[in-house]
Order: structure tokens, then C-alpha cells, then sequence
């Protein structure tokens, strides 16, 4: 799934079922368009219980788990689920996210720009190559659903 530190270095972002109430798919796919990163994996799901256990499986022991998981697979607005691709896209994909609490993030990152609550943070970016790999792996598994093409940016004129 990609080749970390390379152009085609991959990382998994999210839109949460808050973001994507809030009417902010848009505005989320937009900036990493016009930033110049490729996409190459969506998709629009309520995730399983198991997918949102696994996806989050190193918070297993913390006390907002079972309301994390319902918040993203209770089915009151779905997930959409992408895989984009570019130069330091898995860093500059949390750079562009924001602090994970949103009173912490920055003005301009998506969270910094639209939310305050911790548990209602509208948006999930990969923290690392490691994380990148196995949640790529995780929602989206089907074939043809992760698609190579290029892009007229590749190659400045
Ligand atoms: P990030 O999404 O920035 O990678 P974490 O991996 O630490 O952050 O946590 C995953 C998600 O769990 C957060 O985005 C947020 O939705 C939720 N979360 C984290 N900490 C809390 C908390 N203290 N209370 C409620 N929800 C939390
Ligand atoms: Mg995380």
C-alpha cells in the first residue's frame, strides 16, 4: 500500500460520521486535491463493529472505546473512508487534520477550523507508515478499489 518516503507514499484519511453530517466532505476532499495529493481509494460505508474494533484496536483499554466505536458504526451518518497518495502525505496528512483535541488544533487544520470536541472530531488520518498499512489493508480490501492513475501534476509544465 504505497511506498513511504516516496511520491508514492500513501495514507488513509476519514471523514466521521459527524463530519460527514456536518456537510464537510467537500471541504475535506478539497484541500487535499488542491494541496496536490492524489486520490486513489473512497468510499462511502457504515463500518462493521469488527472493521471500527480493529481500526482502533490500540484503544481497546481506554474508557472512551465502546462510545468511539458506536459514534463510528452506530449508523446515524455513514463514514467515508479514502486512501491518498504523495510526497509526505502520511505527516502532512495529520499536519493538515490538527491536534487530535480540537481546542489544541491550529487555525487553518481542518479540526482547528471546525470543531471543539475531543469525541466529535470530524476527521481520522494514519499516524505512521505502520498505521497507514494496516488501515488501508482494513477498509479497503476489494480489488480495483484502490486505483493507479496519473495524475496532470506529476509533472509540472
Ligand atoms: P487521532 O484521531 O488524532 O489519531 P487517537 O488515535 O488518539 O487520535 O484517538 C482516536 C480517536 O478517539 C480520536 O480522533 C477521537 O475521536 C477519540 N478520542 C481520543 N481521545 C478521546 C477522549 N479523551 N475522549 C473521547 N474521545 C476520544
Ligand atoms: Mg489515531
Amino acid at each position: 500500500h504505497g511506498v513511504p518516503g516516496t511520491s508514492k507514499e500513501r495514507t488513509f484519511i476519514a471523514v466521521k460520521p459527524d463530519g460527514v453530517q456536518r456537510g464537510l466532505i467537500s471541504d475535506i476532499i478539497a484541500r487535499f486535491e488542491r494541496r496536490g495529493y492524489k486520490l486513489v481509494g473512497l468510499k462511502l460505508l457504515v463500518p462493521s463493529k469488527a472493521l471500527a474494533n480493529e481500526h482502533y484496536a490500540d484503544l481497546s483499554k481506554k474508557p472512551f472505546f465502546a462510545g468511539l466505536v458506536d459514534y463510528m458504526t452506530n449508523g446515524k451518518a455513514p463514514v467515508i473512508g479514502m486512501v491518498w497518495e504523495g510526497p509526505a502525505v502520511i505527516k502532512q496528512g495529520r499536519v493538515m487534520l490538527g491536534a487530535t483535541d480540537p481546542t489544541a488544533a491550529g487555525p487553518g487544520t481542518i479540526r482547528g477550523d471546525y470543531c471543539l470536541t475531543i469525541g466529535r472530531n470530524i476527521c481520522h488520518g494514519s499516524d505512521s507508515a505502520e498505521s497507514a498499512e494496516k488501515e488501508i489493508g482494513l477498509w479497503f480490501g476489494g480489488k480495483g478499489e484502490i486505483v493507479n492513475w496519473t495524475a496532470n501534476n506529476d509533472e509540472w509544465v
